[in-house]
């Protein structure tokens, strides 16, 4: 038996996620921004109107199926649309606390072909504003997940462009105006999308340099008065907040949804090659409406996890793994004394493993070296008499023996023991 096409077991990578998970759990308490769960199974009707019908996503990647009821269902294949019909379902634009933030993180599904970097299921955390319009809201959006990037070690560039609200219809036609004599230049992606998805034209990387797509017209000569001030704002306040980025015309993100400002956050193509975007996100004030809502605008970012997975391994970052404090060796059957000092050990902080059969020490200290354990604690039936326990430092060295009511006090008061 295999895992299915696509899919992948998480083992040795842990550790990075588990450390990714840390960092977004921690820059979210900074902000008190608080976690939202939602079911992995949504109706379908919620991805083809949160994301477009002519979105890539659903019109050839969704895991879509009917139930044994006959409901039409899909595997989420992004997070958002989600958050969203939760905030409308719960009505939580009632409460009195107008300014609302969430975040996210779990599994997505989507079908795809399976190529290096990308997956059928895959892990994605994400962050979603509700009920500022303010350029203040998407500020600090962007310093959210700056702050999560950063703190993960990874030098990041922040591009960003506003694709305008009132006027984006109006834009997206004078694109479509300004490509149709080229469209038979262009490549089969970008014909197809010329008719689904036309701002997705401007991601293509195969017709970068094409002179059609150089002399484009560019989003911010259809901003509104107001939309262009907003703009303005949200680029003085990055350079007050001391974020340097760069405005990127081309910069469209691939969901409908987007309004106004939209934003990447890239790494060095030194660590992911051309695929260099670790972070997306912007406003999307339609969408709470769009999905039955009321008129609530909306600013969020979401993040792959398994981007920066790579990015993390390619930094060659030293990721710590768990840490083991105390092996507790057995000599003779002495398993009812042992568990009980792992017991005491446990409930003061540290974390403990008893070898859990009788066997040469030789054989037992092989497993406390492999386990990487800290401290060694050697009990048998002589010490259990005593009073008085062998510890084995095994990271900085030495041995000494320390009595059974000290040796909380001697773990705790060692340097880089995990004492609570
Ligand atoms: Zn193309
Ligand atoms: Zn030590």
């Amino acid at each position: 038996m295999q895992t299915l096409k696509g899919m992948f077991d998480i083992i040795d990578e842990r550790p990075y996620y588990a450390l990714i998970r840390k960092t977004i759990e921690s820059v979210a308490a900074q902000f008190h921004v608080k976690k939202i769960e939602t079911p992995l199974l949504e109706a379908t009707e919620l991805f083809h109107r949160g994301l477009g019908d002519g979105s890539d996503v659903v019109r050839k990647e969704t895991y879509t199926f009917e139930d044994r009821g006959k409901r039409l269902i899909t595997l989420r294949p992004e997070g958002t649309a989600s958050v969203v019909r939760s905030y409308i379902e719960h009505k939580l634009y009632a409460l009195p606390q107008t300014d609302q933030s969430f975040y996210y993180e779990g599994p997505m599904f989507r079908y795809e072909r399976p190529q290096k970097g990308r997956f059928r299921q895959f892990y994605s955390a994400g962050f979603e504003r509700f009920g500022s319009a303010s350029p203040a809201a998407d500020l600090e959006v962007i310093q959210m997940a700056h702050k999560v990037v950063t703190q993960l070690g990874l030098e990041v560039t922040v591009e960003i462009n506003s694709l305008g609200t009132a006027r984006k219809n109006e834009y997206i036609d004078a694109l479509k105006a300004h490509l149709k004599p080229h469209l038979k230049e262009l490549c089969p992606d970008c014909q197809a999308r010329f008719e689904t998805n036309p701002l997705r034209m401007l991601d293509c990387k195969i017709d970068l340099e094409n002179s059609a797509f150089l002399s484009a017209p560019a989003p911010e000569a259809f901003l509104s008065q107001e939309e262009a001030v907003h703009f303005e704002a949200v680029k003085n306040g990055l350079s007050h907040l001391k974020i340097p980025f760069i405005v990127n015309p081309k910069l469209v993100r691939g969901l409908d949804y987007y309004t106004q400002t939209v934003f990447e956050l890239k790494v060095s193509e030194s660590l992911l090659g051309q695929q260099n975007t670790v972070c997306g996100g912007g406003r999307y004030d339609l969408l709470v409406k769009e999905l039955g809502g009321p008129d609530v605008p909306a600013v969020g970012f979401g993040f792959g996890l398994e981007r920066l997975v790579v990015a993390l391994k390619a930094l060659d970052k030293e990721v710590k793994d768990l840490s083991l404090d105390v092996y507790i060796v057995v000599l003779g059957p002495v398993f009812n004394e042992a568990l009980a000092v792992a017991t005491l050990l446990r409930e003061a902080g540290f974390s403990v493993k008893v070898h859990p059969q009788e066997a040469p020490l030789k054989t037992q200290f092989k497993q406390v070296e492999h386990e990487k354990a800290h401290f060694a604690l050697i009990i048998g039936e002589e010490e259990i008499k005593s009073h008085v326990y062998p510890l084995k430092d095994q990271v900085h060295g030495g041995e000494q023996k320390v009595q059974a009511d000290q040796l909380i006090h001697v773990l705790s008061s060692h340097g880089d023991a995990h004492a609570k």
